[in-house]
């Protein structure tokens, strides 16, 4: 894999003066995108400078406390011990139908990260801006066919978040995707397509008016950052006492809808400061 992309801006300094100009303030924070019902197209990013692939395995804890939910990473993706999931798994040993249902609940979702373009989304998602990078999360179905493609040059594809013509100058022939998700619940469903024809993605971001050069991968090895295992820990326990204690009570009212990832921990040492890259 050539490592020399024309675009990428790969160092964390970089990445906070991006994020400074966006007016974001840690490098925790990311935009993410998920498919909406319809269609999207999309291209997928290759991987950050420092990154193997080109995709992230993402666990993801969805933990309700009187109608709010909250979404954490799973502390096991990090290698860490997670709370979340010693106790699903103590729910399932119980093996009786509520807690086995219970533990279900507890488990976390398995999404994949890639850093990916959007070209189009259907209409609810009418924030979305072109000429950025977003983290995308593709839930494995997508994920296996789109691994499948880039594993697959009998089939001519091959190499999707690719630079088969990077001798050529900027471009990178990649491939674009478009996924319809249809259906609701456990009735999901998603297909996936290639574009047709393989493309340089300078050029189809230079038609919506996109300089390649301006855009920012994530380390995908690096963004997602979790929370203490105490916290984990309170917030379960104030999720299971809620749950107990819930019947009857006055339902709090919705609070606004809170980004789906927020991943800041009060007990986390803030973001370093500005340092000279640690790359050699
Ligand atoms: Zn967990």
């Amino acid at each position: 894999m050539p490592s020399n992309f024309s675009f990428g801006l790969p160092d964390e300094i970089a990445l906070q003066e991006e994020l400074d100009r966006q007016h974001r303030t840690s490098i925790n924070d990311y935009d993410a995108f998920y498919f909406g019902p319809g269609i999207t197209q999309f291209r997928v990013m290759p991987p950050h400078p420092d990154c193997k692939l080109w995709f992230r395995e993402l666990l993801k804890h969805r933990i309700v406390v009187n109608d709010q939910a909250r979404t954490k990473i799973c502390p096991t993706m990090l290698k860490e011990p997670c709370p979340i999931c010693e106790r699903a798994t103590e729910l399932y040993n119980e093996a009786t139908e509520d807690s086995v249902e219970a533990a279900k609940k507890l488990r976390p979702t398995r999404r994949f990260a890639v850093n990916a373009v959007i070209f189009s989304a259907p209409p609810a998602r009418s924030e979305l801006e072109v000429g950025k990078v977003y983290i995308l999360e593709l839930p494995k179905t997508v994920k296996d066919e789109l691994l499948e493609m880039d594993r697959d040059p009998q089939a001519g594809w091959a190499d999707i978040t690719g630079a088969f013509a990077a001798s050529k100058g900027d471009g990178l022939m990649g491939v674009s995707f478009r996924v319809t998700k249809s259906g609701q619940g456990l009735n999901t469903k998603y297909s996936t397509r290639p574009v047709p024809a393989r493309t340089d993605l300078a050029v189809e971001l230079a038609a919506v008016g996109v300089d390649i050069n301006s855009l920012v991968l994530y380390n995908l090895d690096t963004i997602f950052k979790t929370t203490t295992y105490s916290e984990l820990k309170e917030l379960l326990a104030s999720a299971e006492n809620a749950a107990v204690g819930g019947v009857g009570k006055t339902p709090v009212p919705k609070p606004v809808a809170q980004r789906p990832i927020m991943v800041k921990s009060t007990f986390q040492a803030p973001p370093p400061p500005a340092e000279p890259a640690l790359q050699e």
